[in-house]
């Protein structure tokens, strides 16, 4: 949940996560659609959709492998993370390399050349910090001071080198370029793609959703339909904005309200049903359209 999440974010999904799978056999049995609602609103579902898979891996091996090798075969385990459980859960010798500890390498070492391309130089730099004796000794200790170290003291903007224990062996220090380190180079601008939903509510205020194939963006998600799954009055409630990671989505929102829900339609009730955030805030708009509209026909 922390890849790609900040923590006061994560803090409530996590709770209610443990609550329900409390163990890796119960999320092993548990429905992909159960674990996806759970995720809901917590974005990038193929975390969700790969620690279920995973789970269902490691039950099958029967408890959690700890060589890295066998732990990068799992689903949704790269390097990082083989390494990150490597290293804290099983005291292998290897350093997890998150972004902090990518910085702190490439101002140690003074590598300029400009990340993503640099990525492979910069771990196989960091990996060299793990020859030392004491980190042999507790890698996992290591490691979360390496984090540690990148979160608070070696910081993107204004590095502490004053209180940095590694002042005295830093390249970067030594030749001024530590503010300057990491380079990166330039994103391409995100591209903008532009879509539609429909809001379909009946009178007790459920919503028509669709499951999402199971694969791709927002896969086995609920979502709202893309296309006007009955013909109805339709109204325009505006446009939400959201960003995906590799685009920007403008999304025209259109709203209706029906006596009877067609009959197969999978439905859920307006304030519960578990969306992910874009579709949450188009059925918003949605809702936020019909009321305003009843509430004119209400009036004298
Ligand atoms: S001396 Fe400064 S730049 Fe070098 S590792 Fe420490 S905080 Fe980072």
């Amino acid at each position: 949940m922390l890849q790609q999440t900040v923590v006061a974010t994560v803090k409530p999904y996590y709770a209610k996560f443990l609550a329900a799978y409390p163990t890796v056999q119960e999320l092993a049995t548990a429905s992909v659609e159960d674990v996806c609602a759970l995720w809901a609103g917590l974005g990038y579902y193929a975390r969700a959709r790969n620690l279920h898979k995973c789970a269902v891996a490691v039950a099958e091996l029967g408890g959690f492998p700890n060589r890295i090798e066998v732990l990068r075969t799992l689903p949704g385990i790269g390097p990082y993370t083989a390494n990150a459980v490597g290293a804290i859960a099983f005291g292998q010798k290897v350093l997890p390399v998150d972004g902090n500890v990518e910085r702190v390498a490439a101002r140690l070492f003074a590598i300029t050349a400009p990340l993503p391309g640099a990525k492979k130089t910069i771990a196989a730099a960091a990996a060299r910090l793990m020859e030392d004796e004491d980190a042999q000794a507790a890698p996992g200790d290591f490691a979360q001071a390496m984090f540690d170290l990148g979160a608070t003291v070696c910081v993107p903007k204004s590095p502490n080198c004053f209180i940095c224990p590694w002042s005295t062996h830093c390249q970067a220090k030594a030749t001024g370029l530590a503010t300057t380190l990491p380079v990166k180079a330039k994103k391409a601008e995100r591209p903008r793609r532009v879509g539609s939903v429909y809001v379909l509510l009946d009178r007790q205020d459920n919503v028509l959703l669709l499951r999402r194939p199971p694969r791709g963006l927002l896969g086995g998600m609920l979502v709202l339909p893309e296309v006007p799954p009955v013909k109805a009055r339709w109204r325009h409630a505006g446009a939400v904005e959201h960003v995906f990671t590799h685009f920007a989505l403008t999304l025209w929102v259109h709203a209706a309200r029906v006596d009877v829900m067609p009959e197969e339609a999978l439905r859920a009730p307006v304030g519960s049903a578990a969306l992910p955030s874009v579709m949450r805030k188009a059925l918003d708009a949605g809702c936020r359209a019909l009321n305003h509209a009843d509430n004119g026909k209400r009036s004298p």
